[in-house]
């Protein structure tokens, strides 16, 4: 199995990239964004507790992410492997997710991540909110409070897979073609 951590903050492009890589590498692409926005839109329980996190650009409680992900992971036995894409977002979550892996005999191949500055996140998404219909693109303030997040909780994940000799950095500017080659050649490389 071929397990991958699409990583970078928010903007990056993860949710493009995961796009064109899973055809290419036949694999599942499990977003936790999409799966909360599919949620709220749906009114479900999980949607409105998210959407009180989300709105303020704040981590959904791990907990809850958790045992979301888990739920995924579980709908598709038969999966050649999975793209994980917004998870994890803190250590406890990557704990877990080795953790949960384990049990199906698997385990991370490699962490690929987006680097991007951050005046180019805000304006990407800023861009990205003119269009998206996310509450969470529309307001700046939202958009530095989800970076600050990214640095405050989420960017020391790339240390952990370092530690693992799973990190893999990619320049995450220029044509969606140019950095689908840069992350293929982390890929192939394994
Ligand atoms: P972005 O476009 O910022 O990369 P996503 O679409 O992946 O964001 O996720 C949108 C929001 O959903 C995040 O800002 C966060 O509130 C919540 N979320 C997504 N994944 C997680 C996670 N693994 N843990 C906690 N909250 C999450």
């Amino acid at each position: 199995m071929t397990n991958l951590v699409l990583f970078g903050p928010p903007g990056a492009g993860k949710g493009t990239q995961a796009e064109v890589l899973k055809e290419k590498y036949n694999l599942v692409h499990i977003s936790t964004g999409d799966v909360f926005r599919f949620n709220i839109k749906n009114a479900t329980e999980l949607g409105s507790l998210a959407k009180s996190y989300i709105d303020k650009g704040q981590l959904v409680p791990d907990e809850v992410t958790i045992n979301m992900l888990s739920a995924e992971v579980d709908k598709n036995p038969d999966a050649n492997g999975f793209i994980f894409d917004g998870f994890p977002r803190t250590e406890a979550q990557a704990e877990v997710l080795e953790v949960l892996l384990k049990d199906k005999e698997t385990e991370i191949s490699a962490m690929v991540a987006l680097e991007v500055d951050d005046e180019v996140l805000v304006q990407r998404l800023l861009n990205r909110g003119k269009t998206s219909g996310r509450a969470d693109d529309a307001d700046e303030e939202v958009i530095r409070n989800r970076i600050k997040v990214y640095y405050n909780e989420t960017a020391i994940l790339k240390e952990y897979y370092q530690k693992q000799n799973k990190y893999h950095g990619v320049d995450g500017v220029g044509s969606v073609g140019d950095i689908t080659d840069r992350l293929s050649a982390a890929i192939d490389s394994l």
